[in-house]
């Protein structure tokens, strides 16, 4: 059932492309706020695509950002061997995935179902990476079938990776996840990469991984991996990784390993989420870092970004339903929920949020929350901007990552629809919102 439906996905899900690959507008990439005082995303206002959307609250994203975002890592990375996996989890919108596999995007899988979705999308599943404590014996074999490069995360992954290949005949090309293990004292940022993380190897059992796969002529070990964690926005972290990860090749290599290629420094580059002018690296400062440890390796450099493709491309379009104060406080009650949205309740993220038409009045101190019956169902606290009026437009920012993905429908809130504006400035819907007969359907 899913074989077929992905392939006739991979066949038939495509969008009208723009006639002329017209040139993405450089000045009004994205979301902004226009010279008129009204947000637009690209050219377009968002209050005009909020009439011609009949549903709230919506994802709306800029295609031309997405091909901006992944431009700055193609320029960054283009005179140094490198694969940028793109890791599906922040997005997996088909027509998303579409665009970065097009664009020469490998891909970072989590789940045998990325796996069969990446497939789809078009990506070269030798640019592929698949990741995880509790990768499963289908989903293992899979990977080996497809020549995925596999990481290595426990001692029962690497018999479950080998029995794998065994069973579909065909060696499995593998890194082992190592933890750098860098100090979180002195770098507060770090959050998967510890010694105490439940991701990786235990460093010190290195030395069997490396005998058990040179005994074993189905596993083929290919590289290493690490990543530190998400949001990361101080890049000399990624230097600091990068000179733990050389003492690990080079006694890797000094022990054989004829096929050892790879350091993949995972992903983790943060966005600037907070709109407020902070400095925040770039892919480019991020090569920078590692630039001359490659090359003197010659290692192939693999680089595993989530969010700093997509987040910024992406964000939530509410309609306000009504305002009000409990005396203390005042409310902007939306459509939007943590249902649709669920980083400011889940992690008490920070993300930006601002009206669509330019308000008038005193600004006021609001919090932005949903219908959801949860006291947790908050898109934002303490946000000050003018009274809106029910009808009136509120937009999260930066709700391309790890929103939509991780949308939910609970209190049978539908999951929102998806649209773009693509490079030619016409909107399209790229998936639509999920209905209550979705729902039903379900049932026997
Ligand atoms: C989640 C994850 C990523 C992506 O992280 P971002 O912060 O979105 O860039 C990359 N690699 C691995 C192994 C991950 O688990």
């Amino acid at each position: 059932m899913a074989a077929a439906l992905l392939a006739r996905l991979a066949r038939a899900a495509t969008l009208d492309r723009p006639e002329t690959a017209a040139p993405a507008n450089t000045q009004h990439v994205g979301f902004h706020t226009g010279a008129d005082g009204w947000l637009y995303c690209d050219g377009s206002k968002i209050d005009d695509i909020r009439q011609q959307v009949n549903s709230s609250p919506f994802y709306l994203y800029s295609k031309s950002k997405l091909q901006q975002n992944y431009a700055a890592y193609a320029e960054a990375l283009h005179d140094i061997p490198a694969i940028i996996g793109y890791a599906i989890k922040a997005n997996n919108n088909l027509h998303i995935l579409k665009e970065l596999s097009h664009s020469g995007s490998g891909a970072v899988l989590v789940s045998g179902n990325e796996l069969q979705l990446a497939m789809a999308a078009g990506f070269d599943a030798s640019r592929t990476v698949f990741n995880g404590n509790g990768k499963l014996p289908w989903e293992l074999q899979l990977a080996v079938k497809h020549r995925v490069m596999i990481n290595v995360d426990s001692e029962f992954d690497l018999k479950n990776i080998s029995e794998a290949a065994r069973a579909v005949g065909t060696p499995a090309r593998v890194l082992i996840r190592i933890n750098p293990d860098i100090d979180p004292e002195v770098h507060p940022y770090v959050s998967t990469g510890l010694a105490g993380s439940k991701f990786g190897i235990r460093n010190s059992h290195l030395q069997w991984f490396l005998d058990t796969i040179k005994a074993d002529d189905m596993v083929q070990l290919v590289g290493v991996h690490s990543h530190l964690g998400s949001t990361i926005t101080k890049v000399s972290l990624f230097k600091d990784a990068a000179t733990k990860m050389v003492e690990y090749i080079k006694e890797i290599r000094s022990q054989g390993f004829d096929d050892f290629e790879f350091l993949n420094l995972g992903g983790g580059l943060g966005i600037d989420y907070y709109h407020r002018g902070d400095k925040i690296p770039s892919p480019r400062d991020l090569v920078e870092q590692i630039r001359d440890t490659i090359m003197d390796l010659g290692l192939t450099l693999i680089l595993e970004p989530g969010r700093s493709l997509v987040a910024n491309t992406g964000a939530l379009v509410n309609t306000v339903v009504g305002t009000k104060t409990n005396g203390t406080k005042n409310f902007a009650v939306v459509d939007g929920s943590m249902s649709a949205l669920i980083r400011p309740s889940l992690y008490d993220a920070y993300q930006h949020i601002e009206r669509t038409a330019p308000g008038n009045g005193p600004a006021e101190e609001y919090d932005v929350v949903g219908p959801v019956c949860e006291s947790a169902d908050f898109l934002g606290k303490a946000r000050t901007f003018e009274r809106p009026a029910a009808g009136e437009g509120l937009v999260v920012h930066d709700a391309g990552a790890y929103c939509m993905a991780m949308a939910s429908t609970y209190n049978l809130q539908m999951r929102p629809a998806e649209y773009w504006v693509d490079e030619a400035g016409k909107l399209q819907q790229i998936r639509r919102g999920e209905t209550l007969d979705d729902h039903l359907a379900l049932f026997n």
